[in-house]
């Protein structure tokens, strides 16, 4: 098996081994649940609903603020309790929608589409659209958006993110094991769009079996193409997704598409299915709950909403006492001051790792080893660009690529000083972002 790379990147600790044998497992919520007005990229949604009315599971409850932007379902039946701003997994207040769940999870019923090939492509877009669909991998960018490039006839491209390369994350792996069908008809109902594209899934090679079960059920699908990727983070950064399946290079200043591609994850494709060809809204995720401090780590199917809370006890709690609570995979995702946070339809995981797994140690001086510049998958230098940082010179970080830094944290988990690097880096760059902002 051949598998192709990107240049650089590390190989941490896997982790996925906690959860990855556990089937998937339907989780209905107790308690109420919590819908931030904000859960995408672009202008948020706004209520549609007043406190007080009664709501089914499936039913809007939030509509698009704008055109990248995209409307938010009800997950459970019950009455609207509150809206008012709560505090979300990054830390914020967000305005939310509050359901005190009746517990009856009674679904407003779904039309479904029994053959999709019969919709143009404006129903299909449309539909996706009226889902509610952003990447559900963690960007939040409204899906119908992003699958309307200016040129569609110079789409050649349609990647399918099935890298999963953080550590401990396996929900994706779960969906290609548990529902490989839906995978490759999403992949179709994309691909119906762009009529010159290949289908491409990029699979890390530390999910074998699931290469060899994807390649055998596209065996007949001359359109898509399972593409064995070495396993090494960040494997799954779009960019670096883009050059190992094509070889083609994206900048900071371009969009997949100037490269003639266009990369959506695992549960964001499965959502395209659910939404063409049952009708369904995006309510539902697959969310991981793991790492060494949770009891029973493995796979829940949630409504979103969901308090983290409920899937921590619903997990079994805690084994040990928790170091660091994270929002997501240990390399990209949000520390956690609690549990207390709702789920969106861009959460993935939680991930509770106890004193044993977080590095304790202390920061030393930089030894200008190079091993940062080794795992930079973007060929920067991050030593010089987290002294720039310290330094506040904008100008030099700006001339030495600092704005192309993807923020994977590569270079921080490299560096043997343990100089926060990544962190320095992303918070440098948030400045000169926030100054460009101004200034138009
Ligand atoms: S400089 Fe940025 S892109 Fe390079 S390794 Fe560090 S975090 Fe990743
Ligand atoms: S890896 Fe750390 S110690 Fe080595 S050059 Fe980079 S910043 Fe310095």
């Amino acid at each position: 098996m051949s598998l192709k790379t990107f240049k650089g990147g590390v190989h941490p600790y896997e982790g996925k081994e906690l959860s990855k044998m556990k089937p998937i497992k339907e989780l209905k919520p107790q308690g109420d649940l919590v819908f931030p007005l904000s859960q995408h990229i672009g202008a948020p949604a706004t209520a549609c609903v007043n406190v007080g009315d009664t709501v089914l599971r499936g039913q809007k409850i939030a509509e698009a603020g704008g055109f990248v932007s995209a409307p938010i379902y009800s997950s459970v039946s019950g009455t609207v309790k509150a809206i008012e701003p709560r505090r979300v997994a990054t830390g914020d207040m967000v305005n939310s929608i509050i359901i005190e769940n009746d517990g009856a999870f009674i679904e407003k019923g779904f039309e479904g589409c029994s053959d999709y090939t019969k919709l143009s492509n404006e129903d299909i877009i449309k539909k996706i659209q009226e889902a509610g669909i952003v990447g559900m991998g963690g960007a939040g960018f409204p899906t119908h958006v992003k699958l309307s490039p200016n040129n569609p006839e110079n789409i050649e491209f349609i990647i399918a993110n099935c890298a999963e390369c953080e550590p401990y994350l396996t929900s994706d792996y779960r969906s290609m094991v548990e529902e490989p069908d839906k995978l490759i008809t999403g992949m179709k109902i994309i691909l119906q769009l762009f009529p010159k594209a290949k289908g491409l899934l990029g699979i890390e090679d530390n999910k074998s079996d699931v290469i060899e079960s994807l390649t055998a059920l596209c065996a007949d699908e001359p359109r898509i193409e399972v593409v064995p990727l070495l396993t090494k983070y960040p494997q799954g950064g779009e960019r670096q997704l883009i050059n190992a399946c094509t070889g083609r290079e994206i900048n900071s200043k371009m969009l997949p598409a100037d490269a003639g591609c266009i990369v959506d994850n695992v549960a964001t494709i499965i959502a395209v299915y659910n939404a063409i060809v049952e009708g369904k809204p995006v309510i539902d995720r697959v969310f991981t709950v793991t790492g060494d401090s949770i009891m029973e780590p493995r796979n829940f199917r949630i409504c979103i909403g969901t308090s983290c809370k409920e899937l921590l006890e619903a997990a079994g709690g805690y084994v040990k006492e928790p170091k660091k609570l994270i929002s997501g995979g240990p390399m990209m995702g949000f520390a956690l001051l609690d549990v207390d946070v709702p789920t969106t339809k861009t959460t993935g995981a939680l991930l509770a790792l106890s004193e044993d797994e977080v590095s304790m140690f202390e920061t030393t001086a930089c030894i200008n080893c190079g091993r940062c510049v080794e795992a930079c998958p973007e060929n920067l230098i991050p030593g010089r660009l987290a002294k720039f940082s310290e330094h506040g010179d904008k100008e030099k970080f700006e001339k030495w690529y600092g704005l192309e830094c993807i923020e994977c944290g590569s270079c921080s988990f490299a560096c043997p000083a343990r100089q926060p690097l990544a962190q320095q880096i992303k918070t440098m760059k948030k400045t000169i972002l926030a100054d460009k902002r101004k200034k138009k």
